[in-house]
């Protein structure tokens, strides 16, 4: 039975030093005020060309992000690995608009699927669609609103970028994950993937579509696609997450005079994710499926399924995903005991990474629960050694 609050198994490569300061720095996010005072303090640096990176590098961003270059988080992925915990290199440039930026991010994108095949510590690789392609186009295509012939051709540069990287994931064999993103432009990014996982999952899944449980039409999704993927002979593979972007939904689609796409109500949400990992763990022969959360009673809910269906812990279809900085007591426990788990390890300049650095900060404040536990562990942690 997994005891996620073994805090010696959880903070085991942290030495006191960084106990003290993953304290520190999880007390001030839990405070509200300071982070909104925070963020405000921190968008108006950064237009006014500040600089802020002494400020933010030894403090939050070295917390949740393994550095600025690929290289710089070799020491990041080297102590994960020690734990069996593997790397998912996420480059976390974001807000980006023009066409160079997206040609780089792809660079960066086919740096990391590399940078796998020579580290057994990174088993995949990651992307964002909009770093890939500019926000406007997508929720235009997604309108059906007609494209000019400029936007018709930087649509198909977009298309093109995407099956650059899987192509080029395939020919390596390095499965790469597609985030998700608002829903008036994941239907275009969902239409792309789909088409990819038909194109290139034949002999292993290549391509992972990302899954966001608070919709109240992904249950569906999820087996329209295992039916499809199953009638055209190829492996569906998912990642599931619960969905960061709820409040911008909400207020989009009242603005919208529309229906929410999310469900009423967390628990709500919280079964929905639960079914669909039992979905993905029960066919498990030929759905690959990342679980993407924080929530320790969904991981529970999860090794139950597997412990029933008397699956290999290790399965290779089958791994748990956690946040650089947040939740080690679920990530470095399921490792412990033979979960394949990863930590998405963002990287990227520190200016860049900042809107990143600030969603951690306020997700951490709304969810007040999952700050005080992650608060609570490290006092514990810290009160064990003293006393041992
Ligand atoms: C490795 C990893 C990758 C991720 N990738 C993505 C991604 O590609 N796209 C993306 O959108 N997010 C992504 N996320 C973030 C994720 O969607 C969640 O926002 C975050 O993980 C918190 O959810 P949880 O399952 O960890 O924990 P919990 O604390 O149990 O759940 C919080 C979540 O529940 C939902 N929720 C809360 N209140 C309500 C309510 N009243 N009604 C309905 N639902 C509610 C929201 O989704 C909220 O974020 C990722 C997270 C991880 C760990």
């Amino acid at each position: 039975m997994i005891d996620f609050d073994n805090t010696e198994i959880a903070f085991r490569d942290k030495n006191n030093y960084a106990l003290k300061k993953a304290r520190w720095l999880f007390s001030l996010v839990g405070s509200d005020v300071l982070v909104k005072t925070g963020s405000v303090l921190l968008h108006g640096a950064l237009r006014m060309r500040l600089p802020v990176s002494w400020a933010l590098k030894p403090t939050v961003f070295s917390h949740f992000c393994g550095g600025e270059t690929i290289d710089e988080c070799d020491p990041t992925i080297q102590k994960l690995g020690e734990s069996n915990v593997l790397t998912i290199l996420d480059y976390s440039a974001e807000g980006k608009d023009n066409e160079d930026d997206f040609e780089y991010t792809r660079q960066q994108i086919q740096a990391t699927i590399d940078k796998s095949v020579e580290n057994k510590h990174i088993p995949y690789a990651v992307f964002k669609p909009s770093g890939l392609a500019r926000v406007a186009l997508l929720e235009k295509v997604q309108a059906g609103h007609t494209l000019s012939d400029s936007e018709q051709q930087e649509m198909d540069r977009v298309k093109t970028r995407f099956d650059d990287i899987i192509a080029y994931g395939a020919k390596r064999g390095v499965p790469v994950m597609v985030d998700s993103e608002e829903t008036w432009i994941q239907e275009v990014v969902d239409g792309m993937v789909d088409d990819l996982m038909l194109r290139y999952n034949k002999e292993k899944p290549i391509v992972f579509n990302t899954l966001q449980m608070y919709r109240h039409d992904r249950l569906a999704y999820l087996k329209n696609t295992i039916a499809r993927c199953r009638e055209e002979g190829v492996y569906p593979a998912f990642k599931l997450v619960r969905g960061a972007y709820m409040e911008k939904e909400r207020e989009y689609a009242r603005k919208a005079g529309k229906l929410s796409p999310i469900y009423p109500d967390k628990e709500a949400t919280d079964k929905a994710f639960d079914e669909a990992t039992a979905i993905c763990l029960k066919n498990a022969d030929d759905v690959a499926v990342c679980i993407a959360t924080h929530n320790e009673i969904s991981c529970l809910k999860a090794v139950d399924v597997i412990a029933t269906g008397s699956l290999p812990v290790d399965h290779p279809h089958i791994s748990f995903a956690q946040l650089l900085g947040m939740s080690d007591h679920i990530s470095y426990n399921l490792a412990a005991s033979g979960y394949n788990v990863c930590k998405y390890v963002p990287y990227g300049p520190v200016k860049t990474v900042v809107p990143y650095l600030i969603r951690r900060a306020e997700e951490n404040t709304s969810v007040a629960g999952q700050t005080s536990r992650e608060l609570f562990l490290i006092k514990k942690e810290l009160q064990r050694r003293k006393s041992s």
